[in-house]
């Protein structure tokens, strides 16, 4: 008990601070409620609007809004024709959406290890790739851009198409390109190269559900805005209106996937908030990053020179040698002192569906399976207040000193 003089208290707070919450303004709430009375509350003009700003801020040719950056990926692997037979390549470390998508269309994901940083080790990937490989699909983990530059390489070395899973990279940069921007085009010299977002409830920005398909072309583009109405012959939404024609064709056997206007017009009001956003995001992690340099059995975040990082997730790793309780012992202590906690991600290869369906082992993607163990997500996003962040810092510095080895 002489140790417990040196422990901080632990901290005191009235509410629970939950790991992510949505920013919703006044100009969101109102743009909804003109949906709902205006009569247009599914695909109208609204998503047009939606879709012609996001083309703008991100600089691309072609937007398509989706239901879910999920269904956005599954329209862009059904439009590059992808099937049973089919490899694609996927790291471990995301959500299980960008794998599953794989698995609806008859195709098999191979799942590949990480770097320290959570996205695509590309010598991992390069080893997965066979005569039957079509596709890879970085993740640009946590919101730190990918080596775009490396997997754009082998990418043209094994003639794949490129499908990035940007689901936490809206509004970052790669080498002062925005992610999904036509301009990375020239690093894929003509591959065909589809980018999909999200905006569910807990990313960047938000339409509570819902995603965006980029990519400058022009046939894929097309064939995705049908794919994702039924396989209905262009802008069949036009229908309803004067501009219409009670006559359309069924092209495809398509999908459901499309964005609302209730959806677009969150999206249309987060878009404008985004770069302040990201620019909050950046801010709270700095003090994160400089808070828990000071305690060793800790460690921030890895980032690049060459890279941004919009930090739609603070991670933070353990010293597991350092200490004598667990990732989830830890995440407990955590919630005691009402501070939310998240992980990302469970590996996608140590799922029973894949591990039992794939065969692979624990230590496939051992690096990945090394970092899942040690790792949680802290609280970091816009509404987070100063005394959230102090709160959330005290709160470690207390367990830390409590089970410090
Ligand atoms: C959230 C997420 C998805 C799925 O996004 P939805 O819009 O919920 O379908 C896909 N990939 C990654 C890496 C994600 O974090």
């Amino acid at each position: 008990m002489i140790q417990s003089a040196q422990i901080p208290p632990a901290i005191e707070r009235e509410n629970f601070l939950p790991y992510a919450l949505p920013m919703i303004g006044e100009e969101e709430i109102e743009e909804v409620v003109d949906s709902l009375r205006s009569g247009w509350i599914t695909t109208g003009p609204k998503v047009k609007r939606f879709e012609g700003a996001i083309c703008d801020y991100v600089g691309t040719k072609h937007a398509i809004a989706v239901s879910a950056c999920t269904t956005g990926l599954h329209m862009a692997l059904a439009a590059l024709d992808i099937g049973p037979g089919d490899e694609v390549i996927v790291p471990t470390m995301t959500f299980c959406a960008t794998a599953n998508v794989v698995v609806h269309l008859g195709a098999t994901p191979i799942l590949v290890d990480v770097y320290d940083d959570g996205n695509i080790d590309i010598q991992s990937a390069k080893a997965s790739i066979s005569s039957k490989t079509k596709v890879i699909m970085p993740v640009h983990y946590a919101g730190q851009a990918c080596n775009l530059e490396e997997i754009y390489q082998l990418a043209r070395d094994h003639n794949l198409a490129v499908v990035e899973d940007a689901a936490h990279a809206i509004g970052n940069h790669y080498r002062g390109h925005k992610i999904g921007s036509d301009s990375l085009d020239e690093l894929a010299k003509g591959l065909p190269r589809i980018t999909v977002f999200s905006f569910y409830a807990t990313k960047n920005m938000t339409t509570g559900e819902g995603g965006m398909i980029t990519t400058d072309n022009d046939e894929l583009a097309s064939r995705m805005r049908i794919l994702s109405l039924h396989g209905m012959s262009r802008d069949a939404w036009k229908r309803y209106t004067s501009a219409g024609s009670w006559y359309y064709e069924v092209v495809e056997a398509g999908y459901k996937s499309n964005m609302t206007d209730i959806q677009a017009g969150l999206g249309l009001h987060q878009l404008k908030r985004l770069d302040g956003f990201v620019e909050t995001r950046q801010k709270y992690a700095a003090f994160y990053d400089a808070e828990f340099a000071k305690i060793p059995e800790v460690s921030t975040p890895p980032v690049h020179q060459d890279r941004d990082h919009i930090y739609h997730l603070y991670v933070l790793r353990l010293d597991l040698e350092k200490l004598t309780i667990d990732r989830g012992q830890f995440i407990e202590e955590l919630k005691e002192q009402k501070i939310g906690t998240s992980v990302h991600f469970i590996p996608v290869h140590i799922h029973p569906y894949y591990r039992d369906n794939l065969g692979y082992s624990r230590d496939a993607c051992a690096n990945a399976a090394s970092i899942y163990d040690s790792m949680l997500s802290l609280p970091l996003y816009p509404k987070m207040e100063q005394q959230d962040l102090i709160d959330v810092v005290n709160a470690v510095k207390h367990i830390v000193a409590k089970y410090r080895r």
